[in-house]
């Protein structure tokens, strides 16, 4: 067995307990694979695993990954800062774009999705900092802005994302955590057909799969440190 292999399957155990005490479903809980700065030599230990969603932050990075892994199984995920100048590429290689954060990116993706391609999986990124230099929607403008990316043809909403705050003491990530998860239920109790939300890392992800999340980033605990 690989590195790859022994780590992957430790943290499909810890989502099994993790959920257990919850009363969740571990079923439930969407593992991506977070591969930015690790050799596709890793990526493809982790397919060989079956673990098929990875997620990159830097494009020209992932290009080559995913040009370099076409026509294996997996499923890619854009996690960094979307850059106006970069939503052709992004919308053309990615299957999931989880940091749109303002109706002009949404829209400029909607635009470069191809026809031919399936929509495109879009999360909101929702910012929990009050420093406005940080990536995500303020909270109070989620709602409109689902709304309104609800209604590009060649995206799919699929739900929120969040970090939490760089500052956030680690004793309130749970708070940051709840927060997210009820904006995210009071837009499904309005109608909006959401079933991702996207929160936990290495760092956190107990505290978020116990506050409900359905998608946990995680780079470092599969791959090791980054280079
Ligand atoms: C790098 C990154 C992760 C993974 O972080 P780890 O601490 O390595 O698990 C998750 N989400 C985002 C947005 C990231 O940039």
């Amino acid at each position: 067995m690989t590195d790859v292999t022994v780590t992957l399957r430790a943290i499909h155990d810890l989502i099994a307990t993790t959920a257990g005490l919850a009363d969740r479903n571990p079923a439930e809980i969407r593992l991506v694979a977070v591969s930015k700065t690790h050799p596709v030599s890793g990526i493809s230990e982790a397919l060989a695993a079956k673990q098929h969603d990875f997620a990159e932050n830097y494009l020209q990075e992932a290009t080559a990954k995913i040009q370099t892994l076409a026509g294996t199984a997996a499923i890619w995920h854009f996690i960094g800062r979307v850059q106006g100048n970069k939503t052709r590429a992004i919308a053309s290689l990615f299957d999931w774009v989880q940091t749109v954060d303002r109706l002009r990116i949404a829209q400029r993706l909607d635009n470069h999705r191809s026809p031919d391609q399936p929509p495109l999986n879009v999360c909101v990124q929702v910012r929990l900092s009050d420093d406005p230099q940080r990536p995500g929607a303020p909270p109070a403008e989620v709602p409109d802005l689902v709304t309104a990316i609800e209604k590009l043809p060649r995206l799919r909403l699929r739900g929120l994302m969040c970090m939490p705050p760089l500052e956030a003491d680690p004793d309130n990530t749970r708070e940051h955590f709840d927060r997210v998860r009820t904006l995210y239920d009071s837009l499904r109790a309005d109608g909006h057909a959401l079933d991702t939300l996207s929160m936990g890392t290495t760092a956190d992800m107990a505290a978020a799969i116990a506050a409900g999340s359905t998608m946990i980033r995680v780079g470092t605990a599969i791959f090791g440190p980054r280079r």
